[in-house]
């Protein structure tokens, strides 16, 4: 019998079930890989936006670390929402020593309804500790503006910010050009390891059930990697797979639905 291949985030909730550890756990089941969760924070929220955040305590995201450690064979993990210094560090450091795989870091700061999902305080922990062991990392324009201290209007500053990131020392990096920039093609860049880089367009989509399109995306590369396939093809298919789930986004709730993983 083929072994299950397990993988795991380390995220926020949503109820709405559009985003964060949802999306994730629907995305690793989409792509046929086993997901684990830890839960790093409690945002009430729904396809209208974040309410407030209630806090984990710290202990319950170590402990929760623990188990998934003692008992899964995890081949790939992701971040996603961290919230404060302190969890962004505790993650850190039980990363630096647990053998979970390829580590993809969805730097999530800010929700497209305007709610933190980062605090400013927490900025230079993901910047200094979780950074630095990010095989990929996937930030939209504002958070890569935030990581590389630039502007960032045009796709030459795309790549030039992707470069400082990748001297901070992510090893992938993928810019999502979005709904950031403007064009009638929504225009990511992947620079990798050895300097490559690749334009990903693809039409730009004019919907407004687009929520935890970022999660579902850094899930996918998450659940590629998991399967053994090579970070390029990884991104590649997992742009293909988000514009397939953001061209059949769902219409639930009242506000911003979420994409579909089915597509
Ligand atoms: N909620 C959580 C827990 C998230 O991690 C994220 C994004 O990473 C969001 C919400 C963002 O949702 P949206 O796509 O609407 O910005």
């Amino acid at each position: 019998m083929n072994e299950t291949i397990q993988a795991l985030t380390i995220a926020g909730f949503d109820s709405g079930g559009g985003a964060g550890m949802q999306a994730d756990l629907k995305t690793f089941q989409e792509r046929l890989v086993f997901g684990t969760s830890v839960l790093t924070a409690l945002p009430i929220q729904n396809t209208q936006g974040v309410k407030k955040v209630y806090d984990i305590p710290l202990d319950a995201i170590q402990d929760q670390l623990v188990v998934v450690r003692e008992d899964f064979k995890i081949s790939a993990v992701k971040t996603g929402m961290l919230f404060t210094a302190e969890i962004t560090h505790l993650v850190s450091e039980f990363l630096k020593a647990a053998d979970f795989g390829p580590l993809v870091v969805d730097p999530v700061m800010i929700a497209k309804s305007g709610h933190a999902l980062l605090k400013d305080s927490a900025v230079r922990s993901l910047i200094e500790e979780l950074l630095p062991q990010a095989f990929v990392i996937t930030p939209n324009i504002p958070e890569a503006e935030v990581m590389s201290n630039m502007t960032i209007t045009t796709k030459d500053e795309m790549l030039t910010a992707a470069k400082k990131i990748q001297v901070l020392g992510a090893k992938n990096v993928v810019v999502k050009g979005g709904h950031h920039l403007e064009g009638t093609q929504s225009t990511d860049l992947l620079l990798l390891e050895d300097g490559q880089l690749d334009w990903l367009a693809a039409d730009r989509i004019p919907t407004k059930n687009t929520h935890g399109t970022g999660c579902t995306f850094s899930a996918c590369i998450t659940a590629e990697l998991a399967k053994g396939v090579d970070v390029r093809s990884a991104v590649h298919t997992s742009k293909e797979f988000i514009q397939a789930a953001i061209a059949d986004g769902i219409q639930v709730g009242f506000g911003n639905g979420p994409t579909n993983h089915w597509a």
